[in-house]
């Protein structure tokens, strides 16, 4: 680095300074471009060290999300980083790897295509574009089907149990679909199929399936539901279809469970989406979504752009983006092949179960995950009255652990949990230190006093503002029973979470 002009104050003051702080000297530029430029080792410097005040990736629990690859990977993710996929004209072999991936992928969702033929299907950004894509399909389908029986087509709806991820409430947002949730209850935390089939009518373009609730990583019962539907149908002549949503499980039950039969077995599964950065093994930025065959997707909702003289069929939200996801997803699938992701995932699935027999013993908490499902853990306290979950992963961050804990959708929100999701690069060890950490941490907060008290006074305190005079009265001569106390508690801490724009995911 050359500084041309130092005064003799200058040069005193740098050996003194820290490297960045030579050049800035002011606040950052927070709104306006600023007017000039600076080094570009000091730009990097800057920016480096603000970003070490976020969490470390590898420690954080709350996320699907892929933190490891190997260096190999990084390297050819690094080769293509300026690649466009849009490109395709140029860029002829990354295309040829997006379809390969797309054609292993409905193979092992056991797509109705011969060996060697092409499936349909397309990379994404995530899950979420993946869903918008097949969300559109199956309201366009319906709206053609509605168009030829001259019946209305305005008011199409979308089945799914309240646990759904939050783009589908995006999708039905945007694209004007009404979202119908089955609610959960205290205990069953999916969707019910009965009560989704029930919910079921003629404008219903499909019903959305989870392999792999976010919540608890519990599977649905997409058998139940396709079997149900069909009874259903063939009353009604309907022909609702289904989706599956297996964002997560996508890539665990047909390496763990291949005798679960959830996929393009079931004949009204028409469309499944999975993201390829969770369980795929992909850095963020690539999902997938397939269709059970060309029938299924709306030749309308193709485009063909002439490209620089090419004939490009297209069907995504975006135009450009990157290649390096998709080539990163091909590497993944040579590289370990069907072996490789069975090794993994039953991996992720021993080290989710030491964690959750070692959480259990501790005799505190309550296991809501299931044995078979995606290999996470997700607790609740078996009394709060005390202390909370909130608590727990509040406290779990001194030790650099980003844990999430949340409450429950309708109809289960008094239900707070903690959620451990287990990847790849999380290792028995760390499943060990993890639990001595808890250990710690509960130890802990059992010689605070209760931060409760406080929280329920304050609670009670905004529920008395609320209420009228007369009611206050009442208020204060009932007694509260431990339950309502509890109730209060989680109510409270909904407020304050969902004031935060974190989350799940
Ligand atoms: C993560 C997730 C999504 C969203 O996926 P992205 O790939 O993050 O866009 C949707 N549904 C479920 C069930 C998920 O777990």
């Amino acid at each position: 680095m050359v500084i041309t002009t130092t005064t003799r104050s200058d040069s005193e003051a740098s050996v003194h300074c820290t490297f960045a702080s030579r050049y800035v000297r002011t606040a950052l530029p927070k709104f306006k471009m600023p007017e000039n430029s600076i080094p570009k080792e000091a730009a990097y410097q800057i920016i480096n060290d603000e970003l070490m005040l976020d969490g470390n990736p590898r420690l954080n629990l709350a996320s699907f999300v892929t933190t490891w690859m190997e260096p190999e990977c990084d390297k050819l993710m690094m080769d293509s980083v300026n690649k466009n996929y849009v490109d395709m004209d140029e860029y002829p072999v990354t295309t040829e790897l997006q379809n390969r991936c797309v054609n292993m992928i409905a193979h092992l969702f056991n797509a109705p295509i011969g060996e060697d033929a092409t499936a349909v299907g397309v990379g994404t950004v995530g899950s979420s574009e993946a869903i918008m894509l097949a969300g559109l399909a199956f309201k366009r389908k319906w709206q053609n089907k509605r168009k030829a029986e001259g019946k209305p087509f305005d008011k199409p709806n979308i089945v799914t149990g309240a646990n759904v991820q939050v783009c589908w409430e995006k999708f039905a947002r945007y694209f004007e679909v009404e979202l119908k949730e089955v609610k959960l209850s205290k205990g069953y935390y999916v969707m019910d199929p009965k009560k989704a089939v029930e919910m079921v009518d003629e404008n219903t373009i499909c019903v959305a399936a989870i392999l792999g609730s976010t919540l608890t990583g519990e599977f649905e019962d997409v058998k139940l539901l396709n079997d149900l539907l069909t009874k259903k149908s063939k009353e009604t002549g309907w022909d609702t279809p289904i989706h599956v949503d297996a964002a997560s499980g996508g890539f665990i039950a047909p390496f763990l469970y291949p005798e679960l039969v959830w996929d393009f077995r079931l004949p009204l599964v028409k469309s499944i989406n999975v993201s390829g950065h969770k369980y795929g093994l992909v850095y963020p930025g690539v999902g997938w979504v397939v269709w059970r065959s060309k029938e299924d997707l709306p030749e309308e909702l193709i485009f063909h752009i002439n490209y620089l003289g090419a004939d490009q069929p297209t069907f995504t939200l975006n135009f450009s983006k990157g290649s390096s996801q998709i080539i990163a997803q091909y590497y993944q699938f040579i590289r370990l092949g069907f072996e490789g992701y069975r090794d993994i995932m039953r991996n992720c699935m021993e080290n989710a179960k030491v964690l959750s027999k070692g959480l259990e013993e501790m005799g505190r908490f309550e296991i809501l995950s299931k044995d078979i499902g995606v290999p996470l853990v997700a607790v609740s306290l078996n009394d709060s009255s005390k202390h909370t979950v909130f608590e727990i992963s509040e406290s779990m961050k001194r030790f650099g652990w980003i844990i999430p804990a949340y409450t429950m959708p309708a109809d289960a929100e008094d239900v707070t949990v903690l959620r451990v999701v287990i990847r790849e690069d999380f290792s028995r060890s760390l499943a060990e230190r993890l639990l001595s950490d808890f250990e710690k941490v509960l130890k802990e907060i059992d010689e605070l006093p209760s931060r409760l008290s406080n929280k329920v006074a304050h609670v009670i305190a905004t529920v008395e503002e609320l209420k009228g005079r007369e009611e206050r009265e009442n208020l204060v001569k009932k007694q509260k029973t431990v339950k309502e106390t509890q109730e209060h508690v989680a109510r409270y801490w909904r407020r304050l979470v969902d004031r935060k724009t974190s989350g799940v995911c």
